[in-house]
């Protein structure tokens, strides 16, 4: 009798056992499975105690703040994170136990733009904690900065020569076209304006058309000498009219494999720039390098050069080292970023040493094949 009330209990504990064995289990698998998820986030996540301890971080926030999870756990956050803005967060969210988001550029570790999500922890309806969520935006910031600026450089271009065209419009409607010598100057000057923003308008469509992701590279193999003895007959005049000698110095035969029409817009930009930039009775040269399996090729003028501070942004679009200059030569602003563009899609790069004063070299490197 007792043994069989032994045996049944026993049997009735074994299966509470096997509950509890399962719940742990399942416990278990919960548990995998948010560190799994934490630690794959693309943002930051640190758990601070109510005492700013901190509890634990994952990978990203490791990254970003430079710290292992095993150096930051227990010690308090500002010890860790020497950073006032996250702390005066953490701070809030404690006292005030709602969630705050704020968007804090950070100067360190690193110089970036995050969005910070704090919200409390709570156990038993009391705050235990705060769980902070960093997002980097500084790649949407800048980007968005970008765009801004783009759109007001735009802008700004269209501008000025559609000023100018009103201006002298309005002129020649108030009496103007009475004097016929005065009234041709202004009509020649209204197309030239109008010839500015043809240029300037053909510049933005192949620079977007470049960009956007859609375009698709027409590769054949062609004769480089043949395609550069094409663009150079193409500014003979051009050259000529400053008494400046083009010499193209490519080997004969030399083939590569690329978007012919794309890389002709390409010498068509740099050996125009040579010239336009260049002194009376200057020269411009076009001559090659042999890499291993690229070439490197070099347009090089004995023009008015680039100052060394401006040659790291000489390929940003709209970026001229002398604005009234190169409006007056009929610049927009675009032809080197449209040069970088075609030569990056081409799996290449581009770059420029130049001594003010004495000339530039704009070089660029493109695979063979
Ligand atoms: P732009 O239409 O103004 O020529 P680019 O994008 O072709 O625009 O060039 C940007 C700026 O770089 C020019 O305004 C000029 O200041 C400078 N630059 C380009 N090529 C040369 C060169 N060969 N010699 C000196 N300066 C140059």
């Amino acid at each position: 009798m007792f043994n069989s009330r032994l045996k049944k209990k026993i049997s009735e504990l074994d299966s509470e056992l096997e509950i509890f064995k399962q719940r742990i289990d399942l416990l278990e698998n919960e548990n995998n499975r948010i560190h799994a998820i934490l630690n794959s986030m693309v943002e930051g996540v640190i758990a601070v105690d109510k005492d700013t301890r901190v509890l634990w971080l994952n990978p990203t926030a490791e990254n970003i703040f430079n710290i292992s999870q095993k150096n930051a756990q227990g010690k308090i956050f500002l010890e860790v994170f020497p950073n006032n803005d996250i702390a005066d967060v953490i701070a809030l969210v404690l006292k005030g136990k709602e969630p705050v988001s704020k968007e804090l550029a950070l100067i360190w570790p690193v110089q970036k733009v995050f969005q910070v999500n704090a919200s409390p922890i709570f156990e038993s309806k009391v705050t235990s904690g705060c769980l902070l969520v960093i997002h980097d935006i500084t790649e949407i910031r800048r980007l968005e900065t970008m765009r801004r600026d783009f759109v007001a450089n735009v802008s700004h271009e269209l501008k000025t020569p559609l000023t100018s065209i009103k201006g002298f419009v309005e002129t020649l409607l108030e009496g103007a076209l009475e004097d016929k010598e005065n009234s041709v100057n202004f009509l020649k000057i209204i197309n030239t304006h109008a010839d500015r923003l043809n240029t300037l308008i053909n510049d933005l469509l192949d620079l977007s058309h470049i960009e956007s992701k859609e375009i698709v590279l027409k590769k054949d193999k062609f004769d480089l000498a043949g395609l550069v003895n094409e663009v150079i007959s193409g500014f003979k005049s051009q050259a000529k009219k400053k008494g400046i000698e083009i010499n193209s110095a490519l080997p004969q035969g030399l083939e590569i494999f690329a978007d012919k029409s794309k890389i002709e817009q390409v010498f068509t930009n740099l050996v125009n720039n040579a010239i336009k930039y260049n002194k009376e009775n200057g020269f411009v040269r076009i001559y090659s390098e042999q890499l291993a399996d690229k070439i490197k090729i070099v347009v090089e003028d004995s023009g008015s050069g680039i100052p060394a501070k401006d040659i790291p942004r000489i390929f940003e679009r709209f970026y001229r080292v002398d604005k009234a200059r190169s409006r007056q030569l009929g610049g927009t602003g675009l032809g080197l970023s449209i040069v970088k563009h075609i030569i990056e899609l081409h799996g290449g790069n581009v770059g420029v040493e130049s001594t003010e004063g004495l000339g530039s070299k704009f070089w660029f490197i493109l695979p063979i094949s």
